[in-house]
């Protein structure tokens, strides 16, 4: 059984509303007035919103998640400074040293991951 916040048209105030009162009348718990709730009123299915509640209360979820959002904009930087670096030896005619190259590279490759995996583990929760 799902059940979804509704508003009083009368009053404004929000109440939830069951899914067996689809096409029903409800009856608002501040000013008793009637809320006519739509047949079409489209509830969550009981497997998203488990989803979403196993998603939110795990803790090594938002550790992951909170480490992920702090690395993106670490490595994006390193990408950002390391390109600029090579740019600015390359329009001097100076060598390029490797790890500079590789630092760069890999700077991409985890920008580029983390982008990849916030776009799945966004989509998978706000399907
Ligand atoms: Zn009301």
């Amino acid at each position: 059984m799902t059940s979804l916040p509704f508003r009083c048209t009368a009053c404004g105030e929000e109440r939830l509303v069951d899914e067996r009162e689809r096409g029903r009348t409800a009856y608002c718990h501040a000013c008793g007035g009637a809320i006519e709730v739509p047949e079409s009123l489209a509830f969550p299915e009981p497997a998203q919103i488990r989803a979403v509640k196993k998603f939110g209360l795990r803790l090594d979820t938002v550790l992951l998640l909170s480490l992920y959002t702090g690395l993106l904009p670490v490595s994006a930087a390193c990408w950002w400074f390391a390109g600029r670096a090579i740019g600015r030896a390359e329009e001097a005619g100076l060598p390029v040293e490797r790890q500079l190259r590789f630092t760069w590279m890999m700077s991409i490759v985890v920008t580029v991951g983390h982008a990849l995996i916030w776009t799945v583990v966004l989509a998978a929760v706000w399907r």
